[in-house]
Formats: structure tokens, C-alpha cells, sequence
């Protein structure tokens, strides 16, 4: 039995689960994110079979997951099973996989990680780039949210239920303060898997900002490594676009993550 609580929304939503199965109301949730972020979102993923243990009659199984299944659900212990260090997560994406932890997600989760499945492949292998990743993930999951189910929005930015409050917070608030400056076709473009490396887009990113008014926007992975990442992208923009002001915007939630006021 889900764990419902007060949300209306969550109640039609996991009825819409139920009736349709989880590997279509993926497909539609792929659907939404070109719709609404990216026309031209590709998954680079390509699945293995992979083991995965799962919890059958009370005792512990190893299981071949088919490399056709994209979502799977599982039980809060199989999830602690399977991924030990993120047994409190929602959910997770692996290896083009989507793992859901029953009773603890909800379309919030679904969108974070189906958002993961468009991401550069590349990020895989940049542990240095986790939380931006995870960050920016998060904050494009909160563009589809507005764009798609303002309820759920409003709910995402205002932390009302535990199972849809936005996570990565420093992160998610920056980006949303940066779009108020520079348009968030930049961060897509860096986000998105194309045809370019993680290191031409960057240079791209970086460029486009110069273009934009901002030549001094300092590259965040170079010097200073002590400094963690997020400091450095906050100093950055603080140079860059006013220190009180910017500062200002990233501290109310409310604003940074207003899109109706952040530049497309
Ligand atoms: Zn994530």
C-alpha cells in the first residue's frame, strides 16, 4: 500500500501508475522533457544485464534485470541491498537504469531521474562534477515542473511534502539565480549528450557567457581547487553580476527559483 499523504495530486498520480505500468508513464515523462526542455534529447545509456538483489519470500535473491527494463521499484530493503551508501535516497539512475525506492518517491523523482537519462554520458566518469550534475539535474527538474504541473511546482520550491521537496539545494538555487542573468539555454546546452565532450561544451558555456556582457567570468575547474566547486561558481557570479545583488537572489528561494522570471 503507497504511502499517499495529503497531496491529491500524489493519489491520481500513482492511479495513473498503477493502470498504465511504470515503463509507460516513463515514456511519457521522456516525452514531457523534449517537449518542454530539449526537442532533441537523447539517451546515451546503453543496458546490460545486471544483477541486482531483490527480496523473494522474505530471503535474499540475486536477479538478472533484463536490459530491457529502464524503471524498476523497489522495497526500502532491497534498495539499501543494491545501493548501500544511497539507502535514503528517492530514487537513482545507473547505467541507464532508474531505480525507485517504493513508498519514498513521487513524479518529483521520476522527473529527476528521467532527466539523468538525457545527461552526457561523460559525467559517469567525473566524480569532481557530481553535485553540479546532480544540481543541475535538480534544477531542470524544477523547469519541467513548472512547465508541466504548477502544483507539483509549488509544492517542489516550497518543501510542503518530504517525498517532492527539492534536494541539491545550493546547487539548484544557483543555477536558478544565474538564469535571472544568463539564459538557460546555456546550462542545457552544457547538461544535454550531443555529439560535443564535456570539455567542448564547457569551452562553449564559458564563451557564450564572455559574449554575453560577462568577459571576466572566470573557468570554475581551473586554480583554487581547495575551494569547493560551488564556492567558486558563487564568487564567479557574484564578480560577474553584483555581489549584494546576486547574493540577494540566491538566498530567496522564492526568487532564484521564480521562472517565470528567469531568461529562456
Ligand atoms: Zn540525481
Amino acid at each position: 500500500m503507497i504511502n499517499l499523504g495529503d497531496c491529491d495530486t500524489r493519489r491520481g498520480f500513482f492511479e495513473t501508475v498503477r493502470a498504465n505500468g511504470l515503463e509507460n508513464v516513463l515514456d511519457r515523462t521522456l516525452e514531457r522533457i523534449r517537449i518542454h526542455l530539449n526537442p532533441d534529447a537523447i539517451s546515451p545509456y546503453i543496458r546490460s544485464h545486471r544483477l541486482i538483489q531483490t527480496e523473494n519470500n522474505g530471503s535474499r535473491t540475486s536477479t538478472f534485470l533484463n536490459p530491457d527494463r529502464r524503471i524498476i521499484e523497489l522495497s526500502s530493503l532491497e534498495f539499501q541491498w543494491n545501493f548501500p551508501r544511497n539507502a535514503l535516497n528517492r530514487g537513482l539512475f545507473q547505467g541507464g537504469v532508474i531505480f525507485l525506492r517504493r513508498d519514498h518517491w513521487c513524479k518529483k523523482t521520476l522527473c529527476h531521474e528521467s532527466v539523468h537519462s538525457f545527461q552526457n554520458i561523460e559525467f559517469d566518469t567525473k566524480p569532481e562534477l557530481r553535485l553540479f550534475v546532480e544540481g543541475l539535474t535538480e534544477f531542470l527538474t524544477g523547469c519541467l515542473l513548472y512547465e508541466d504541473c504548477n502544483y507539483c511546482y509549488n509544492a517542489w520550491k516550497q518543501g510542503t511534502y518530504s517525498y517532492c521537496t527539492f534536494t541539491y539545494v545550493q546547487w539548484t538555487r544557483m543555477f536558478g539565480a544565474f538564469c535571472h542573468y544568463l539564459p538557460l539555454s546555456l546550462l542545457k546546452t552544457l547538461y544535454f549528450q550531443d555529439g560535443q565532450s564535456w570539455d567542448e561544451k564547457y569551452n562553449v558555456f564559458l564563451d557564450e557567457i564572455h559574449k554575453s556582457g560577462f568577459p571576466k567570468f572566470g573557468d570554475i575547474f581551473t586554480g583554487k581547487k581547495k575551494i569547493p566547486l560551488e564556492l567558486r561558481f558563487l564568487q564567479e557570479c557574484e564578480k560577474n553580476f553584483g555581489k549584494g545583488q546576486f547574493r540577494n537572489l540566491y538566498r530567496s528561494k522564492v526568487r532564484c527559483l521564480d521562472f517565470s522570471n528567469i531568461i529562456k
